[in-house]
């Protein structure tokens, strides 16, 4: 067992932070606040290729692991450049088509986000089936040589600027009154049927979020992919490494946060000549919020260990994102505390990023669903909702 990061991942951390700190935090808050995409920054890290460093290097990607998309993630966190679309596009989309496409699949999506001069945003959530995805309605029915979609999805990040939506349908159980049968579609997002209304979010993010309308758009057979029915399987495989860097993500928040606050608490001075740091009841809190990002570290680092190794990864990404997203949330909050009046200044951008810390608890999957699994699979105790049909 070998804790230290070999040379080739410290080498991966500089440069990405490197490229992220000529922005900084006030370029992203600036593109956010204005609506716009904080795309310079995108496509300077896209064109040293860290951003399909996950994808197969026979399409252009990086031919790496979870692992190292999760250095990207925390790192540019880490600057106070955080981005969503990295949890959907290499994460989610770029894991299932990887895993589940055809040659002709992979050839056709996968080069587009290898290099991310293409986005996929991705689409699960519904209003009425919520963290339910047994329940979902977004109907696909077979109609000549495709499927025609029916249905809604909501808070689909980034749809705006993807070129693709990956869109789980229900394509009907297998027996009377049975489970329904996901499959999985990659929908153009400009197809005739699809629309999409923005909901407005206390969220400031270069991504926007969407409600979207499918209204009998038709998507040719070449997109469903995988195997019709086995959505869900397919969906897994694609949910730890979106739970891998979503800890990552609100690791890197949570270092943002300490290393400010830590600055802060060493300079400001209100009693003599005493920094703030010096008294227990500043030090004390960032202390413990220091261990407890370390602590969720840790474990989203064996969560990418065990999935780049084949093993399974499952309890362990849901653990690592708990913790990393309860951690990250606690510095910040104590990074702002740290700062006083400061906490809720623009300047010291820190509050901004609230909106974007408090989401990890929710999504990409809540705190209670991952509650939920661990009761369950790693304690064994009975599931107390939904009983599966
Ligand atoms: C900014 C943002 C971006 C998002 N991006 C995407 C995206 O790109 N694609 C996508 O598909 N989705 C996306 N989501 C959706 C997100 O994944 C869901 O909001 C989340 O999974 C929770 O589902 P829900 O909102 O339907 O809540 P609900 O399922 O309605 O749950 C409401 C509350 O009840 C709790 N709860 C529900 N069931 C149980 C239970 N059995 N036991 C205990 N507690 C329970 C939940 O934890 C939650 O606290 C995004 C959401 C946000 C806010």
């Amino acid at each position: 067992m070998d804790f230290l990061e070999s040379e080739e991942h410290t080498l991966l951390r500089k440069s990405v932070r490197k490229v992220a700190e000529k922005y900084g935090h006030e370029y992203y808050a600036r593109e956010s606040q204005s609506g716009g995409k904080a795309d310079a920054l995108w496509k300077e890290l896209a064109g040293a290729g860290f951003l399909g460093i996950n994808l197969p290097e026979e399409h252009g990607g990086g031919g790496l692991g979870i692992y190292e998309l999760a250095i990207v993630c925390e790192e540019l966190a880490g600057v106070g450049t955080p981005f969503l679309l990295l949890i959907v596009s290499p994460a989610i989309c770029g894991t299932i088509i990887a895993r589940y496409g055809t040659p002709e699949q992979r050839a056709m999506f996968l080069p587009g986000l290898c290099t991310a001069s293409e986005k996929m945003a991705f689409a699960i959530t519904e209003p009425d089936a919520g963290s339910n995805s047994h329940d979902i309605a977004t109907k696909a029915t077979r109609d000549g040589d495709g499927f025609r979609l029916n249905g809604t999805k909501y808070f689909i990040s980034g749809h705006d600027e993807a070129e693709n939506v990956l869109v789980v349908a229900n394509t009907g159980a297998a027996k009377e009154g049975g489970r329904p049968r996901l499959s999985l579609f990659v929908v153009p997002t400009r197809s005739e049927g699809l629309t999409a209304a923005r909901i407005p979010v206390e969220i400031q993010s270069p991504e926007k979020q969407f409600t979207l309308f499918f209204d009998n758009v038709f998507v040719p057979h070449n997109r469903l992919i995988g195997e019709e029915g086995s959505g869900l399987k397919q969906v897994f495989t694609g949910l730890v490494p979106e739970r891998i860097t979503g800890a990552a993500l609100a690791n890197g928040l949570g270092l943002y946060a300490l290393a400010k606050a830590a600055r802060y608490a060493r300079e400001r001075k209100v009693w003599g000549d005493v920094p703030i740091g010096a008294h227990q009841g500043i030090a004390h809190p960032l202390a413990r919020a220091k261990i407890e990002v370390e602590q969720a570290r840790l474990m989203t680092s064996k969560a990418a260990w065990l999935y780049d190794n084949g093993l399974d990864a499952g309890e362990a990404a849901n653990m690592a994102k708990y913790a990393a997203a309860e951690a990250g949330l606690a510095a910040l909050d104590q990074a702002i505390q740290t700062h006083g009046g400061n906490g809720m200044a623009t300047e010291f951008g820190l509050a901004d990023l609230w909106g974007m810390a408090r989401l990890l608890r929710t999504a990409p999957v809540s705190r209670e669903m991952v509650l939920n699994y661990v009761a369950q699979h790693s304690l064994g105790l009975p599931r107390s909702y939904g009983e599966p049909r």
